[in-house]
């Protein structure tokens, strides 16, 4: 059974004390007990007005407790949620920072040879003489490469983010730009968008470029994650003095088992994943002071959160 809460109790028992008190007022004086003189009426109803009155102070009283103690468990509730996000964040950090470090300097390692395989390759394919099957052999070298430069850069981004170039941003515009850009990433599949940006939203403090690269990661994962005629949606609120962002998907959603590894670097359900994307999104929003969180809907697909402080 609901425990009732004896503020709640309360204030019920003293509105409707004020109630009784109030009518057994107006009844005394209406319809006087016989034998009672007018001024002990009058005395006998300013009495009850009194004790009702201060019953109805009372049960005022208790009312903005109520309301008080409602608002700060609900600040609780967010602060503890904020220690918690600063707290994984910590925890994800330590875990990459040495494995992290050691590999950075490797991939920059790897960059310059590949660098020069590449350019040997596009030499030789400026020889005219090559057999097609020569010639074969070459693109194939030469798209690989450019596949592990790009894999490289990705991972380089995530281990050596650059510092945010900060700016007073209008956030319509980058969600504008981000929504065309994730329209070049449907491929073969009708996905329809879906804008809900509050109005005169106010300003935030970010790098609009990597805001932007943020988005467009979270918009083609959703994409990729959406059957054929569902609809991705970008939204934007402001609350408390902070800007949500959400990408929101009716696709296949996150296995249970794989939630926590959402943002963990290289994790892929993709053939062709790097698994970078989130986690280089992830990184680049602590950089901006911001974070990012995933959450599951309650009936289908993900909602990703970019969550920005507002411009003080
Ligand atoms: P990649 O897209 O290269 O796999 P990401 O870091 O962008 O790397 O994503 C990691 C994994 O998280 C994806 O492989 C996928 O399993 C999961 N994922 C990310 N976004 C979504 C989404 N919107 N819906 C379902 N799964 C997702
Ligand atoms: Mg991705």
């Amino acid at each position: 059974m609901k425990r009732i809460d004896p503020r709640t109790l309360i204030w019920w028992a003293a509105s409707a004390f004020s109630v009784v008190l109030a009518l057994a007022c107006a009844v005394l004086l209406a319809l006087p007990p016989p034998g009672f003189a007018w001024q002990e009426r009058i005395i006998a109803a300013v009495l009850l007005f009194l004790l009702g009155l201060g019953s109805a102070s009372l049960a005022a009283h208790e009312h903005r407790q109520k309301e008080h103690y409602r608002r700060l468990s609900e600040k609780l509730g967010s602060v503890y949620e904020k220690v918690q996000a600063t707290f994984e964040g910590m925890k994800r950090a330590e875990r990459l920072s040495a494995l992290g470090q050691l590999s950075a300097g490797l991939a920059h390692e790897i960059r310059n040879p590949l660098a020069s395989i590449s350019g040997a390759a596009a030499i030789l394919r400026r020889n005219r003489n090559l057999d097609p099957k020569q010639a074969r052999c070459v693109d194939i070298i030469a798209n690989e490469c450019h596949r592990l430069d790009g894999l490289l850069t990705s991972f380089l981004n995530f281990a050596r983010p650059r510092a945010p170039r900060f700016q007073t941003v209008e956030l319509a515009a980058v969600l504008e730009s981000a929504l065309a850009l994730a329209d070049h990433g449907v491929h073969g599949k009708t996905i329809h968008f879906d804008k809900q940006v509050e109005p005169e939203l106010p300003p935030v403090e970010c790098d609009p470029e990597q805001l932007e690269q943020v988005l467009l990661n979270l918009m083609l994962n959703a994409i990729e994650a959406s059957p054929d005629g569902e609809t991705v949606t970008l939204s934007a609120s402001a609350c408390d003095g902070r800007i949500t962002i959400r990408v929101i998907d009716r696709g296949h959603g996150v296995a249970p088992a794989h939630v926590d590894r959402l943002f963990d670097p290289f994790f892929t359900t993709k053939e062709h994943g790097t698994g970078l994307g989130l986690p280089v999104a992830h990184q680049i929003m602590r950089q901006m002071g911001g974070s990012l969180q995933a959450h599951g809907n309650p009936d289908r697909g993900m909602t990703f959160s970019v969550i920005l402080p507002a411009k003080r």
